[in-house]
């Protein structure tokens, strides 16, 4: 049979044991640190392998690491993938594997906070320079910010907390022109957004998010599209000693299972929601790619085929912040708290992230908003009754 072009079923089928594990639908966690060979043949052949799926030493992955690889990859249109401890790992392994002493990486404004911090304090001490620029660049914009020494373009579309939407197949054309390789932090595109077809090299995903999507794991995955690529990240990750809990990646595929039909249920519910914040008076703007006439929809539509359930919300600026803290602690449906992509709401004031090109300035307090798996009429119910705290004499 053909492979379905449909990501229900492939993510119902792919990575799968088969009946060859005793006919148990799901593969078992393999947890070892030593593998013992039969005689020392075998040894040598397996420790030449390193770029492969074998075993050869519990950190170099195991038969449970391995469907969720090629899942992985496979949601990305990719052809391998690494993965890793946690979304971090999956953004700083590549970072590491292309950058050396000397070099100088292009980060957007908007980049995920942590990686801001990789940047400043690690990265800067190993001699890496760092330019931040405006995440809404367009390519002749971005042309004069490569310098001779520029060895990376990351993107991450949309950006983290403002979610401006990056004209990616643009400005890796830039990239390839001048010799730079494309990391993308695809992890609110997910399978939404194709990355080897819009000219990124290495894409990452924090599978924390809706791959695990039950807010009780962290991992990451790296992928690449290229045996050159596979090899620079997979014999960095080694080297660096990366590794994920095999139970974890059991989870991961248990929650990837559902991930396709808890997103699309997800991605409805945050349009609604999204729609009904739009209407408010004390909402100024709504930072949703997904809906008609929102920043950033045009590139939306042409480069991505959904959207997740994570966007944020502009109030009128005479709310001051205290007053969008009030009203994030009134929520009794959305919990207040970082990550994302779980089954349950979360609302997160986003005051006080560090931008330093000038950007992420909306004209008013922001608020993120992840909408989890309640119902939507219940969630826009709670928002309503919180935002009354937005009113001093309300408090
Ligand atoms: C959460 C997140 C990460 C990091 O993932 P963790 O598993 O929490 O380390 C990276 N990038 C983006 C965009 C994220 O939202």
């Amino acid at each position: 049979m053909t492979e379905s072009k449909n990501l229900f079923t492939r993510l119902s089928h792919k990575g799968r044991a088969g009946t060859h594990i005793h006919g148990f639908v799901n593969p078992p966690v393999y947890r070892g640190s030593t593998v013992l060979y039969p005689d020392m043949a075998t040894r040598r052949a397996a420790g030449s392998k390193r770029l492969e799926q074998a075993l050869i030493y519990g950190v170099m992955g195991t038969p449970t690491h391995w469907p969720l690889e090629n899942v992985v990859a496979d949601i990305e249109g990719g052809t391998r993938c690494q993965i890793v401890n946690s979304g971090l790992a999956a953004c700083t392994v590549p970072l590491l594997a292309y950058l050396g002493a000397g070099d100088h990486v292009l980060l957007p404004d908007s980049v995920y906070g942590p990686v801001r911090g990789f940047a400043d304090n690690f990265m800067s001490r190993m001699g890496i320079t760092t330019t931040y620029y405006d995440p809404c660049i367009d390519a002749a914009g971005i042309a004069p910010l490569f310098q001779a020494n520029t060895k990376v373009l990351y993107l991450e579309s949309p950006g983290s907390h403002t979610f401006e939407v990056q004209d990616v197949p643009a400005l890796a054309v830039v990239a390839k022109a001048k010799g730079a390789k494309v990391l993308m932090d695809n992890t609110w595109g997910i399978h939404h957004f194709q990355p080897f077809t819009k000219g990124v090299d290495v894409s990452l995903q924090a599978l924390t998010k809706y791959v695990v999507g039950h807010s009780d794991v962290l991992l990451g995955s790296i992928t690449v599209n290229n045996d050159a690529d596979w090899e620079r990240v997979r014999l960095t990750s080694n080297q660096l000693g990366m590794f994920a809990s095999p139970d974890d990646c059991w989870l991961a595929l248990r929650g990837v299972r559902t991930m396709a039909v808890r997103m699309e249920r997800q991605e409805k519910s945050a349009i609604e929601v999204a729609q009904w914040l739009a209407g408010r008076p004390e909402v100024k703007e709504v930072l949703h790619p997904a809906l008609p006439g929102a920043r950033g929809h045009d590139i939306w539509k042409r480069d991505f085929t959904g959207a997740c359930s994570l966007f944020g919300v502009v109030f009128q600026p005479g709310f001051a912040d205290e007053r969008v803290d009030a009203m994030a602690e009134a929520l009794q449906l959305f919990g207040m708290g970082a990550s994302w992509g779980g089954y349950e709401s979360l609302a997160l004031p986003s005051a006080g992230m560090t931008r330093t090109a000038g950007t992420g300035t909306f004209g008013g307090p922001c608020m993120r908003l992840h909408v989890g798996l309640e119902h939507p009429a219940d969630l826009i119910a709670d928002l309503e009754q919180a935002m009354l705290k937005l009113h001093a004499n309300e408090a």
